[in-house]
């Protein structure tokens, strides 16, 4: 069974990219057949895949709007050994070309029926905003994870996001929930980021993951050499870390999978 998960918070810069590509890089080098997707005009997530932004005949910009099919868009990430759909600036404009379209929420779960059976993980990763991309991502998704920063708003910001995504559910996609909760740019001696955590794990439970992220130059560095720092550094702390979410996820995975069996 493919896993899909949208990567997700409207808030910016919490880490969803650096979370996207390094998970894809650690899934794939656990044999997983992986696909990532760019959501998001910034283009992060395909430049730090070691795929130019700026030289791509066909984007997620056409899929979205019909105009390209998954394979015909579909790029390998040479360094990361996972697929990519990439995206570059030109996808801004699908959000507003999108609002004439019908069955706008679906555009991208329809585009990615062709090629699902293909893949083990669909990583999709998000813009910064509840915006229609991110309903998108939000309809094509099986489930959604969440990387926050442990600081004093993040609370705040996370119940907008949990209710946005109870509406996709009641409306659009019934099979949606929440694959977990993930601590980014983690700094152990913060007594805020301590106490924002043990917040969470009473809100969240056991939908916190056990991995926390830590901060880790590394992680940061890695983008502008066009790899994964899964791949550009495996033993740094930060590529330790998303190695061992991947772990993590697997494990749930088959966990679920078992149960699911047995019931
Ligand atoms: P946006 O909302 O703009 O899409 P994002 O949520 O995708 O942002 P990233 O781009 O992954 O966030 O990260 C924001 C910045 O923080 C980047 O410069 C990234 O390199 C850096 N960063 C991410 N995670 C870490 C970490 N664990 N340690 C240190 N720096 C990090
Ligand atoms: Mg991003």
């Amino acid at each position: 069974m493919t896993r899909i998960l949208a990567v997700t918070n409207q808030k910016g810069g919490v880490g969803k990219t650096t979370t996207s590509v390094n998970l894809a890089a650690s899934l794939a080098q656990s044999g997983q057949r992986v696909l990532l997707v760019d959501l998001d005009p910034q283009g992060n997530a395909t430049m730090g895949s070691g795929i130019d932004k700026r030289t791509l005949d066909r984007s997620v910009y056409q899929l979205i709007l019909g105009l390209a099919t998954a394979a015909d868009v579909c790029r390998k990430s040479e360094p990361g050994k996972y697929d990519v759909l990439p995206a570059n600036r030109d996808l801004a404009g699908a959000e507003v070309e999108m609002v004439e379209l019908e069955n706008r929420e679906m555009r991208l779960k329809v585009a990615l029926k062709p090629i699902v059976a293909s893949y083990d993980f669909i990583l999709l990763d998000c813009p910064p905003a509840l915006n229609m991309l991110t309903i998108n991502g939000l309809v094509a998704a099986d489930a959604v994870m969440i990387p926050m920063q442990c600081e004093y708003y993040a609370l705040e910001g996370l119940s907008d996001l949990v209710n946005t995504i109870k509406r996709v559910r009641q409306h659009l996609n019934p099979i949606l929930e929440i694959e977990g909760l993930l601590r980014t740019m983690f700094d152990p001696r913060s007594s805020l980021a301590q106490q924002v955590s043990a917040q969470l794990q009473s809100h969240f439970g056991t939908k916190v993951y056990t991995t926390v992220i830590p901060r880790n130059v590394r992680l940061a560095e890695a983008p502008s050499f066009g790899e994964p720092a899964v791949t550009f550094d495996r033993a740094c702390k930060g590529s330790q870390a998303y190695l061992q979410l991947a772990s993590e996820i697997i494990e749930r995975q088959a966990l679920t999978g078992a149960l699911g069996a047995a019931a």
